[in-house]
């Protein structure tokens, strides 16, 4: 994408913006609704047009821990949330099957161990293994442990990094009554036109099956997949990511809770792709996510339903969707947020979190005086960024492993992967290191227990970590494992915690 792009269009002449519509009401329409009503509801009129024929995509149920601050923005009551989508604890993901077939690491949220200002904690730890002091990577991480145990519990000063498993559709339905209780109107009906302004390009009002117009100054695009208006109307390329996400096509079905809810979702290899189990307080969402080239649907279908637990309790659910990004998220009078806007996939459960971040961006660059040309370079620019790093750290699973099985895992690691992938690896191979770079959303510790969880190992680690002799070394690497383990042993079982502190209401 060129940043100058969308400066060198012609603009309409800059008009204030007041009006505002959002096209569709899925987990993103909703949440533009509600952040849009509760910040800036009494200068706005907000109207969000949704389609109860065409419904949502239905799925999307876990998340990571920035959602607590697009929360605490809305002044969510954590409890009710939690209580009104039936929603549970998630401390990470489980990765089983990613490496050889028989393997299994967790990619936790949180830190692992302490670092030092030159090396991070990993070098201590590269220098303990070597001298087989050490113990696994993840003994060194509280999250990690937690989940191990299955034990949750709100510590102070923040202490666990969490996010939340929910119902998507109860979510939704959460938000639209937030919304509509902070002045949102809600039309139901099937947008037919998206009609635009001949002279500027822009968009100047919706047409809906019942033939009613809805005019705005701004278009919010949530229409999911369809990308009715910045996809279709405005015409704005798609950039395919295939030839690095080789997975299109996903099965998604309900199942009865067997057991205990855990705090981590589960991500299960197969030969041609990959399942999830998501715990919620009154079920379990699963899926396959796999590759139509390597899988048939009917395979998918036959190989889920193999390893569901529990009753299945809804027909299994096919979706199809091109993972890559929209080339530019806001053009004319129109931004592209949720799957409109693209899509990586759903491995590491970034999607809400980008329209989270669409939302933030739009409200830091929100175009009250009129739309200027600068902002919709730079928001395209800082959306491009994000999602590319998302990218890297998605490629990094399937192209890092040892799997050679089936074709499509042969394929992923013979893949030629994007340059900045190919840097990080090469540079965590060979020295151990990773850097963090600005406005990246992972950290670090996720790199790191991925690639290790992969079966990347350092050739080499910092010279400082040589400093410590055995017994300090030691020293520091159990009191570090010794507090973590005391503090997990005191947190209660997590599913007891859940029924405690924001039990579902029985429906
Ligand atoms: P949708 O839910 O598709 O909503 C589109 C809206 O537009 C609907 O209201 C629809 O009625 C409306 N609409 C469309 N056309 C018209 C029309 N003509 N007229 C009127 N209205 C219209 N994300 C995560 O963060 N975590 C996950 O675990 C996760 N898992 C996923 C698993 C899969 C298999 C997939 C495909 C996605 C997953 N996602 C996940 C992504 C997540 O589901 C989406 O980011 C999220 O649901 C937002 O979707 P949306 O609102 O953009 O689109």
């Amino acid at each position: 994408m060129d940043p100058t792009a969308a400066s060198a269009m012609p603009q309409a002449p800059a008009r204030p913006v007041r009006r505002i519509v959002i096209a569709g009401g899925g987990t993103a329409g909703w949440m533009v609704a509600a952040c849009l009503s509760k910040t800036m509801g009494r200068l706005l009129d907000i109207q969000l047009v949704e389609s109860d024929e065409i419904g949502t995509v239905g799925v999307g149920e876990a998340t990571i821990p920035p959602l607590q601050i697009f929360h605490q923005l809305l002044e969510l009551d954590e409890r009710e949330f939690m209580a009104a989508t039936s929603a549970t604890f998630k401390l990470g993901i489980q990765f089983e099957n990613w490496r050889n077939g028989n393997d299994r690491y967790i990619h936790s949220f949180g830190t692992t161990g302490k670092d030092h200002w030159t090396a991070g904690f990993q070098h201590f730890w590269l220098k303990g293994r070597e001298r087989g002091l050490a113990r696994d990577y993840g003994d060194y991480s509280l999250e990690l442990r937690a989940a191990q145990d299955s034990r949750f519990a709100h510590l102070p000063r923040g202490g666990l990094s969490y996010a939340y498993h929910f119902d998507a559709t109860r979510y939704a339905a959460f938000l639209r009554t937030f919304s509509e209780s902070h002045g949102v109107r809600r039309i139901e009906g099937k947008i037919r036109a998206v009609n635009l302004d001949a002279a500027s390009g822009h968009i100047r009002s919706l047409t809906l099956d019942s033939s009613a117009s809805i005019d705005g100054d701004l278009f919010i695009d949530c229409t999911g997949f369809r990308a009715l208006l910045i996809g279709e109307a405005l015409k704005v390329p798609y950039e395919d990511w295939s030839h690095w996400l080789p997975c299109d096509s996903a099965l998604a079905v309900q199942t009865a809770s067997v057991g205990e809810a855990v705090p981590y979702t589960r991500s299960i290899a197969h030969a041609s792709g990959w399942q999830w189990r998501i715990p919620l307080q009154h079920r379990v969402g699963n899926g396959l996510v796999y590759c139509s080239r390597h899988m048939s649907d009917d395979e998918a279908r036959a190989l889920l339903l193999a390893n569901v637990q529990g009753e299945v309790l809804t027909t299994p659910r096919q979706l199809k969707f091109k993972p890559g990004q929209r080339r530019e998220v806001w053009r004319h009078n129109c931004v592209a947020i949720g799957l409109a806007s693209g899509f990586i996939e759903p491995l590491e459960s970034t999607s809400i979190h980008l329209i989270q971040r669409g939302l933030i961006r739009l409200m830091q660059m929100f175009p009250t005086a009129g739309i200027s040309a600068a902002d919709i370079a730079e928001y395209n620019q800082q959306a491009q960024t994000e999602i590319e790093h998302i990218r890297d750290f998605v490629v990094l699973h399937y192209h890092l492993t040892q799997r050679d099985d089936s074709a499509f895992w042969r394929e992923c690691r013979a893949m030629n992967v994007p340059a900045s992938l190919r840097h990080r690896l090469a540079l965590f191979g060979e020295t151990g290191r990773v850097f963090r770079g600005p406005n990246e959303l992972f950290a670090e510790n996720s790199w790191i227990q991925v690639m290790l969880g992969q079966g990347l190992m350092p050739q080499q680690h910092h010279p400082v970590a040589d400093l410590m002799g055995d017994g300090e070394l030691t020293d520091f690497l159990e009191s570090i494992r010794g507090t973590i383990n005391r503090t997990v042993s005191q947190l209660p079982p997590h599913e007891r915690y859940v029924q405690q502190y924001c039990a579902a209401p029985a429906r």
